[in-house]
């Protein structure tokens, strides 16, 4: 079975083609905001990258419309023009060329391809990205979330401070760099509540640190993915020593960061489990909406035109994971 798989619910227009468990197409383009997302703008992009996107995932397979058996597209969340956009596209190709279609949840999506890839079976899952920050696990037929952001998502933070500070979008890899030249620790707000977090404190903080004119962008940035990264440790580790899981698993755009992974590699060294990190495919990208779709409709999940509503606030917990 060959599955065409459609990511847009922010930044990325993603497509991606698989058969069974082979990458066939990766084609990802991305929307490069003047400030934030504006999320017209991004949906724009979106549908202007739509068509060329298409033919060059299918012509790198060397495949045709006739060769797929599903369409699969991000239903939420995400910013509603740009999922709108994404579902029309899904949709209209799914009627002309008479192919089923399926919406999948977009969270779920980073989690899956992070458990194919690292050959996971039960990981403790943190995922990162912009919007999104939760620590979840499979529990009764549903990724439960056992901790999450109170507010912002950790991507949107570092974004943010970058905003402020004159780093492009996204900022994450940027803050990334420079942090390694950090030489002091700046103290920022830490913030955890049980497994909780919350990341507003922090961005406000830093940002007013480096506003006065007294600390080195270096050292801000350094001191800022050593305490945001050490929340997301400690909550991960009480998650894990609670639920005595054996597979920690990191997914999600911010998953990128290699002192994030160095964090969370020890600990879950210290508990004696696995860590694995979905190397290439922790950022939105088509192929893990490919996945799912194939994993859902394997597990015999149809949907019809009128289910392919899209869902801006779609909950991780509300997919009844029968696979
Ligand atoms: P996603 O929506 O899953 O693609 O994640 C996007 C987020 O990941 C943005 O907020 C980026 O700033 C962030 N990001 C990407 N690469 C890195 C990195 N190396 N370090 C920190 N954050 C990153
Ligand atoms: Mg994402």
């Amino acid at each position: 079975m060959i599955t065409l798989g459609i990511e847009g619910t922010a930044h990325t227009l993603g497509i991606g083609i698989i058969e069974g468990d082979r990458i066939l197409a990766d084609v990802r383009t991305v929307y490069q905001p003047r400030a934030g997302i504006h999320p017209r703008e991004a949906a724009q992009f979106l549908g202007e990258n739509m068509k060329n996107s298409l033919d060059s995932a299918l012509a790198g397979a060397g495949l045709g419309f006739k060769d797929i058996d599903l369409i699969s597209f991000s239903q939420g969340p995400g910013l509603g023009p740009c999922l709108r956009t994404v579902a029309t596209g899904a949709r209209v190709l799914s009627l002309h060329h008479r192919i089923p279609i399926i919406g999948v949840n977009h969270c779920v999506a980073h989690i899956e391809i992070g458990r194919f890839l690292c050959g996971f079976k039960e990981p403790l899952t943190l995922y990162v990205s912009g919007g999104n920050t939760q620590i979840l696990k499979l529990e009764k037929g549903a990724y439960r979330i056992f901790g999450e952001t109170l507010d912002i998502g950790i991507g949107n933070m570092l974004d943010k401070f970058g905003r402020e500070t004159g780093l492009m979008h996204p900022a994450g890899p940027k803050i990334e760099t420079l942090a390694k030249k950090g030489r002091n620790f700046i103290e920022l707000p830490y913030v955890v509540k049980g497994t909780d977090l919350s990341f507003s404190g922090i961005l406000t903080n830093a940002t007013e640190k480096f506003r006065s004119g007294k600390n080195s962008i270096e050292d801000l940035c350094f001191s800022l993915q050593e305490t945001s990264f050490s929340m997301l440790t400690e909550v991960t580790e009480r998650a894990l020593a609670h639920l005595e899981l054996k597979e920690v698993l990191l997914t999600g755009g911010v998953g990128n960061n290699k002192r994030l992974q160095e964090m969370l590699e020890l600990m879950a060294e210290e508990h004696g489990a696995k860590f694995g990190v979905p190397g290439g495919y922790c950022s939105d990208n088509g192929v893990m909406i490919a996945l799912l779709g194939e994993i859902m409709h394997k597990a015999g999940v149809r949907q019809s035109i009128e289910d392919t509503i899209v869902k801006p606030r779609f909950r991780t917990d509300e997919v009844k994971v029968s696979w």
